[in-house]
């Protein structure tokens, strides 16, 4: 039994059938649809329990078994399989009342055709083949947002995206009852980082609120000494922190300050049962420094974090945190800072003031303090480290007026052509996808934003799942991006959410 990372979660397996056929072949029914399930059950891709349903025969019965997983806190979404013929007109009163991720599987329980025993009886119970399609024409007439994965159950190829999906529905459902704390309110003057909190609660569930600083001052001065030290013994276990900032270093009371800051943050959080925040450097009260080491820290912790107040890539991280759990690499707020643009050699340094996740890295981060030109308070203490080489995707959403936009460029993370000794914080070097000219060009043509997600844990296969649960315009720039055709999507875009979105 492999591991469950989303373990108080399940996904209902729901299979199609109809009384036609008798007692018999509905009793085969069940019993493959189980196999159909115990297979997938059986396989280390699948992060969360499927359950297993009885057939569905009847319009009411499937109404009712949707019903029951909208209500169902730990249901996290639905696979649909029409194993036989299910008359569709039957699918559409549970269709239009289904308010969770629907996955329509589109398998059979047999592998080969069995040519020399095949035979009518054979024929009219393995009938997906057209089954299905009866199903897909309803769910799209209906204008049902779904995913479809095609393929036997032990196929790893299946196996694989299906896990996907279920890692994208456990993202949405993070999202559905996300609570994001803003301490304080958005970098004076800039643009992409505001947006319409209120529709973001309708399109993706999160409820943004802003507290003022100083109630987080008080809660760091509420921060007792022991737990200080606690904080304290674990950074000296967990990083290489500078000899300055030691016990017996002269700078050691910035680390303690620090730390009382992370203990703070997460126990406001915690109370109010928060699991995104933001800051504003321009806005941090009577705070000695800008929350360095404590933000990373609780990104790492799982916390989605967006800075100078951008509540929406903080949602974007929280989702990523949620969707990557369990996998090698991780994810952070990124920012694209500067290019290197020597022909054939182009990339992206991309890092923050402070704030990046040390989920990015293997290695073991230092620990650091450093002068902020920006901000007007004491010296910071940050976690220092390269994120480490290997795939990844940057996203970021952005408010359009009309609705959000997410953009996403898949690219590989790659080691610093040279050190960096001079570079006092966390970052990650990156070619995107497909070279940096047309990614570059087609990301400022969508109007995507300067903040990201940078995951290392997902590939772009999560967010599109995600993007279609969230009914949310999704542009991918890879490696098949074009210019032309790139900038002819985001211009039929334009006309279709005008149009999707009605009157
Ligand atoms: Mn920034």
């Amino acid at each position: 039994m492999p591991a469950t990372t989303y373990i108080d979660h399940e996904i209902w397996f729901l299979t199609g059938s109809q009384e036609l056929y008798g007692e018999e072949t509905l009793r085969q029914v069940a019993d493959q649809s189980r196999e159909v399930v115990e297979m997938l059950n059986a396989s280390s891709d699948v992060p969360a329990r499927i359950v297993w349903k009885p057939v569905l025969t009847s319009s009411d019965a499937i109404r009712r078994a949707m019903l029951e997983a909208n209500s169902d806190d730990s249901v996290l979404g639905v696979i649909a399989w029409m194993h036989t013929f299910s008359p569709a007109k039957m699918w559409i009163t549970g269709l239009d009342v289904l308010s969770k991720p629907l996955l329509h599987f589109h398998t059979q329980a047999n592998v080969e055709l069995p040519w020399a025993t095949i035979d009518m009886d054979y024929m009219n119970l393995n009938q997906a083949a057209h089954g299905d399609r009866e199903f897909g024409y309803i769910a799209t007439r209906l204008g049902v947002p779904r995913t479809t994965v095609v393929g036997h159950a032990s196929q790893p190829v299946v196996t694989r995206r299906i896990g996907t999906w279920i890692r994208a529905a456990a993202g949405r459902a993070a999202t559905r009852d996300l609570r994001l704390v803003r301490f304080g309110d958005n970098m004076r003057n800039v643009a992409v980082t505001e947006g319409d909190k209120t529709e973001a609660e309708l399109r993706f569930g999160v409820s943004v609120n802003t507290w003022a600083v100083n109630d987080l001052v008080e809660a760091v001065d509420a921060v007792s000494e022991a737990q200080v030290d606690t904080a304290v013994a674990e950074y000296e276990d967990v990083y290489e922190v500078a000899p300055e900032l030691r016990r017996d270093g002269k700078r050691h009371d910035s680390l303690r300050y620090a730390a009382r800051q992370e203990v703070a943050m997460q126990a406001f959080l915690d109370s109010l049962g928060a699991k995104a925040f933001t800051t504003n450097f321009e806005d941090l009260g009577a705070l000695r420094q800008l929350p360095g080491i404590a933000v990373q820290r609780l990104m790492a912790k799982g916390y989605g974090f967006g800075a100078e107040g951008d509540w929406k890539t903080a949602i974007l991280v929280r989702a990523a945190k949620v969707m990557g759990q369990g996998l090698p690499g991780g994810a952070s707020l990124m920012e694209d800072y500067t290019y290197n643009l020597v022909p054939g050699q182009e990339c992206i340094l991309g890092a923050h003031m402070l704030e990046v996740c040390p989920s990015l890295t293997q290695s073991v981060p230092r620990v650091e303090i450093h002068p902020l030109g920006i901000g007007n308070r004491e010296d910071p203490v940050r976690l220092v480290f390269d994120t480490d080489p290997g795939p990844g995707v940057v996203v970021s959403l952005a408010d359009l007026r009309d609705r959000f936009r997410l953009t996403a460029n898949v690219v590989d993370v790659v080691s610093p052509a040279q050190p960096l000794p001079n570079l006092p914080v966390a970052r990650a070097v990156w070619r995107p996808r497909p070279d940096l000219t047309t990614a570059a060009e087609a990301w400022l043509t969508a109007g995507g934003a300067h903040h990201t997600v940078l995951t290392t844990a997902l590939g772009i296969e999560a967010w599109e799942m995600f993007s279609e649960m969230s009914r949310t315009e999704l542009l991918v720039i890879d490696e098949s991006t074009t210019r032309r055709a790139f900038i002819d999507q985001i211009r039929w875009n334009e006309a279709y959410y005008r149009l999707a979105r009605g009157l």
